[in-house]
This record gives structure tokens, C-alpha cells and sequence, in this order.
């Protein structure tokens, strides 16, 4: 009994209520792996807890590094939400099946169809525009228009966007295939690759920089960024943010191309119902306003209005297509723009 001494004691109790209290806080904990990393995204999951008195432990990691570590951990994945951003991206996730069918009222009356797979496997959150953004001072809105315009030789050697490697890229040429058909997207890739001021290289951001400093005069580039820019720590991305505007492309015809961001209930879920709570609560009319302004993108629930600085930029029609379509299309894509040596 000679380990018996006070100070042991002391510590078999601590680690018996460190152990039980970890069993017991484990049960019905949901875990959500995100590459979102939003201060007020704490701030509504405290709420969530609140409510519910559902404990929500959160891993952040890029996009596609969650994706492979959900195919890696397989049947023993601790996760039971994945939060990513592009349809195309989830679309993916649905097909290495990485995630399970939610038949829920809740995210039906909330999540317009076209914001959500076509079999529920993954359901919008926030809604992003892939746009036009152009320099005020070398470009006249009036001489922008649709996607097809850009072929037009008055871009000739103005036209700024990243590789074809990025999903963006690639979720906007399936959207065009979607509405056109495959011939007219080849070539309208081959005519924008033909505009290119420069090869594609960067971020969207970069596309913004290189209007700033004159290298082209307008790029394709996601609303958000912008709104990131604009409100940006770093007064060089400021200034840059405010020589731009955006510009919503084909309002008059078949609209602008739109993604999101979007949650999938994982294939092995442990914790499922408290997931889909927790589901239900991102969708809320509660949720959906902060979850929304922290990317500075829109709300998917109709019953939400944008943030301020959004909706100073207008209403706009965007495509009318289902995003599923995005991640059916990207294989084809994704060949065009080899076809058509956009990088
Ligand atoms: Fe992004």
C-alpha cells in the first residue's frame, strides 16, 4: 500500500472524473470537420449548445486535405459533418461515398432544390457569385454583358483569371456546359484563353492585384473575394478592392453562375441525429445571417436577407440550373480546358 500516499490518491480521483467526463461528454457530441475559420462561426455553435445542450468539436483544414482524411479514416472517422466549399467538391465527397442521404422537412423548407444535391447528400449553406470584376477606370459596364461576350476580340489581351486547375474554373465551365452543351463551352474556352492577358496564374485575389496594377482590365472572380478585400486588415488590398466593381454577368439571359458552400452528413456518422440538428440549425433563419457575412457571401434561406455590403451590390438572377449538375460536369470540364490550353 505504499503508493497509497496522499498525492496519489489525489491524482487517481482526477483522472477518474477526467475519464468519465470525456465518456459522458462524448455521448452525442457531434464533430465537424470545416474549412471555415470564422470567429462568429464559434459564436453560433456556443449558441447551438445552448439550445440544444449539444457539444459541437470542430477540426478546420483546407477543403480537399478533410476530404482525405474522411477516405483515410474510413468506417472510424470521427466525423460526422463535413462543411466545404464548392458543389463541385462535395459532389465529389458523394462520390468516393464519404457521406449518407438527409430526408429532412427542415433543410427542404429552408434550402431552395437548386442549392442542394438532387438525392440530399450534401445541402448549400452560403451562396457565392463567380462574376466580372473590372477596373472603374479603364472599363465601361456598359460594354460588359454575358460569359459569351468575353470571346469578343475588344478583350483581346485584358482578360485576367486563374488556372483551370482550381474547382471555381472548372465548376463555371460545367455550369456553361449544363446550359449550352459541350461544343459551345470548348469554345468558349478556347475564345477566353485567347483573351488572356497574361497565363493563368494566382488566386482570385491575384486577378484583383493584376487589374490594379494594370496587367488586365477585368477578371473572373468570386463576389466574396471582393468583399474580403474591401474590408481587408491590409490597406494595399483596400486600395486595390476600390478601383474595382463587380459586374453580374448574362442578367439579361441565362444568369450569373453561382456555387456554394455547402454540409454533408458523413457515410459514418456516429452522432447522426444530433447532426442533422445541428444541420438544421446552420440553415435557420437564426444561423444563416452570421453564417453568411462572416465570407461575406448570401444566405441560401430565402428568409434572410444579405449583408449590407451585398446588397449594395444589387439583386441579381443567377443560373437556373441544379448544382448538382456542377460536380455531374466536371470530367468534362476538366477535358475541355486541356483541349483548349487553358493551364
Ligand atoms: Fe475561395
Amino acid at each position: 500500500m505504499k503508493y497509497l500516499n496522499k498525492r496519489n490518491i489525489l491524482l487517481i480521483v482526477v483522472l477518474v472524473f477526467a475519464f468519465s467526463s470525456i465518456v459522458i461528454g462524448a455521448e452525442g457530441e457531434v464533430n465537424l470537420y470545416t474549412n471555415r475559420h470564422y470567429d462568429t462561426d464559434k459564436l453560433l455553435l456556443d449558441k447551438f449548445e445552448e439550445q440544444t445542450g449539444i457539444q459541437v468539436n470542430v477540426l478546420k483544414g483546407g477543403s480537399d486535405e478533410l476530404i482525405e482524411k474522411i477516405i483515410r479514416e474510413g468506417e472510424s472517422t470521427s466525423a460526422d459533418l463535413l462543411i466545404t466549399a464548392d458543389a463541385g467538391r462535395l459532389h465529389r465527397a458523394k462520390t468516393k461515398g464519404l457521406l449518407q442521404p438527409v430526408e429532412n422537412e427542415t433543410l427542404f423548407n429552408n434550402i431552395p432544390k437548386n442549392l442542394r444535391d438532387t438525392e440530399n447528400y450534401w445541402f448549400g449553406l452560403t451562396v457565392r457569385g463567380r462574376v466580372i470584376v473590372y477596373s472603374k477606370d479603364r472599363v465601361d459596364p456598359s460594354e460588359l454583358s454575358t460569359y459569351g461576350d468575353l470571346t469578343d476580340e475588344k478583350w483581346e489581351d485584358r482578360i485576367l483569371v486563374r488556372s483551370s486547375s482550381n474547382i471555381y474554373n472548372q465548376s463555371l465551365l460545367a455550369s456553361l456546359i449544363a446550359i449550352h452543351g459541350e461544343e459551345w463551352a470548348t469554345e468558349w474556352a478556347a475564345g477566353v484563353v485567347d483573351n488572356m492577358a497574361r497565363k493563368p496564374q494566382g488566386n482570385d485575389r491575384a486577378q484583383a492585384t493584376a487589374i490594379a496594377s494594370g496587367e488586365g482590365d477585368i477578371a473572373i472572380m468570386n463576389t466574396y473575394y471582393l468583399g474580403k478585400m474591401l474590408n481587408s486588415s491590409n490597406p494595399e488590398e483596400v486600395k486595390v478592392a476600390k478601383q474595382l466593381e463587380i459586374f453580374f454577368p448574362s442578367q439579361e439571359t441565362t444568369g450569373t453562375h453561382i456555387n456554394v458552400s455547402g454540409i454533408g452528413l458523413t457515410k459514418y456518422a456516429k452522432n447522426k441525429e444530433n447532426a442533422i440538428k445541428l444541420m438544421e440549425y446552420f440553415s435557420s433563419v437564426e444561423a444563416q445571417e452570421m453564417f453568411a457575412k462572416a465570407n461575406y457571401e448570401y444566405p441560401v434561406n430565402p428568409n434572410v436577407e444579405p449583408s449590407e455590403l451585398l446588397s449594395s451590390w444589387g439583386e441579381f438572377e443567377s443560373q437556373d440550373i441544379n448544382l448538382s449538375k456542377l460536380g455531374e460536369n466536371n470530367t468534362k470540364a476538366y477535358m475541355i480546358f486541356n483541349r483548349v490550353g487553358w493551364k
